[in-house]
This record gives C-alpha cells, sequence and structure tokens, in this order.
C-alpha cells in the first residue's frame, strides 16, 4: 500500500470536526501520487461527497475541460481539497475546519512533492497567498523552495459568472509554459515563517 493510500485510510477515520458526523464519504483527493501539478480547490460538495472523490459535479466538469485545454487528463495532475468533508448545506469552509484539516494537505504535498501548486478560489490561495487578492493575483506564479506556487480562480466562480470563462482559460493556458521555465523563475523572498513551513496561516 502506497503511503498516500496510508493517508487516505487515516483520513477517512478523522471525527475532529462536527461535519464530519454528516458526511457520506470523506474526499481525500485523486491522481498521480507522482504529480508535476497539484491542484487545491476549496471543500467537497454534494457530488463529491457521494462519490468520495473531488470535482466531479459542474465544477469538476469544466476543470476537465480546463485541464484538456493543456492536454492534460485528471489522472495526470493531483487535485486535492482545503477541506476533505463536504460542510453542511454548502456553506463555505470555517476557520476551524481549515485548521483541523491543515495536517492533511500538508502531509499529501509532502508525499506527492508537486513541482507546482496551483491553488483554485480564495481559501486555498489564502494559505499559501496570505493576504493576497485573486482579482489581484489570479494568473501569476511565485517560486519559494523551488516550488511553483500559481493562484487561479475557482473553476465555479465561472459557472457563476460567465465573464470569468475567459479569464480562467486563459490563465489554465500559463501552467505548461511556467513549469517548463520554472528555473528562469527568481525565488520569493522568504517569509518570516515560524516552522519554515510552505504554506502560510490562513
Ligand atoms: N469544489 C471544490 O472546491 N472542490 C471540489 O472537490 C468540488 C467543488
Amino acid at each position: 500500500m502506497s503511503a498516500l493510500s496510508e493517508l487516505y485510510e487515516e483520513i477517512a477515520l478523522c471525527q475532529q470536526c462536527e461535519i464530519a458526523k454528516f458526511r457520506n464519504n470523506v474526499v481525500p483527493g485523486e491522481g498521480a501520487e507522482d504529480a508535476d501539478i497539484l491542484f487545491i480547490g476549496e471543500a467537497p460538495g454534494w457530488h463529491e461527497d457521494q462519490q468520495g472523490r473531488p470535482f466531479v459535479g459542474p465544477a469538476g466538469q469544466y476543470l476537465d475541460e480546463l485541464l484538456a485545454s493543456i492536454n492534460l487528463k485528471r489522472q495526470q495532475v493531483y487535485i486535492a481539497n482545503v477541506i476533505k468533508c463536504r460542510p453542511t448545506g454548502n456553506r463555505d469552509p470555517l476557520p476551524v475546519e481549515i485548521g483541523n484539516c491543515r495536517k492533511w494537505l500538508e502531509k499529501q504535498i509532502e508525499l506527492i512533492c508537486p513541482r507546482m501548486i496551483v491553488t483554485l478560489g480564495r481559501y486555498s490561495m489564502a494559505m499559501f497567498f496570505p493576504g493576497k487578492s485573486i482579482s489581484k493575483i489570479h494568473g501569476t506564479a511565485q517560486k519559494r523552495d523551488n516550488v511553483i506556487y500559481y493562484a487561479m480562480y475557482h473553476p465555479a466562480a465561472a459557472l457563476h459568472q460567465q465573464s470569468l470563462r475567459q479569464t480562467i482559460g486563459t490563465d489554465m493556458l500559463k501552467i505548461l509554459s511556467l513549469l517548463a521555465e520554472a528555473k528562469n523563475i527568481a525565488e520569493a523572498k522568504p517569509q518570516p515563517q515560524p516552522q519554515q513551513l510552505k504554506m502560510f496561516e490562513v
């Protein structure tokens, strides 16, 4: 059994948040265990909770289309979320839930060791680009400790706001060239952090 599969078993036992009581399935994430690119969304929705898989509803179909636009299939990347259980009533994740679930995402990053982390939406952006606004930094990248962090709007945003479709499509198209030119991207200045974590408090 791979280290990631062992981690899924651990995550499935987690009852730290109230929402764990209401889930049908925990949604740890899926994809290539050695993926170069890790996409991080927000939280499972109804479809994801039913299937135990990330991004399988309408936003997921659009994410699949975006991946296809750069000739990638979801099996070639890794897709995870900031929190692993569906927030009841489709509300936004609570800070306490993000805090409780953080260890799982940190462990996933450690095991997958991606070259690029793409944040989808403001919750995952807040973990890696603290204090920034999605409308300002979407489509921009930062390199830290040799990992490229790249912020994008959440695919669901384009489903609600058609005008964002082109922006998201354009941002997606930059991903492969950023990876190809990773060595030319300057490292961002180290940020003052307690334990040299690769991600930051929300
Ligand atoms: N939205 C997310 O952020 N994650 C999913 O898995 C599905 C929808």
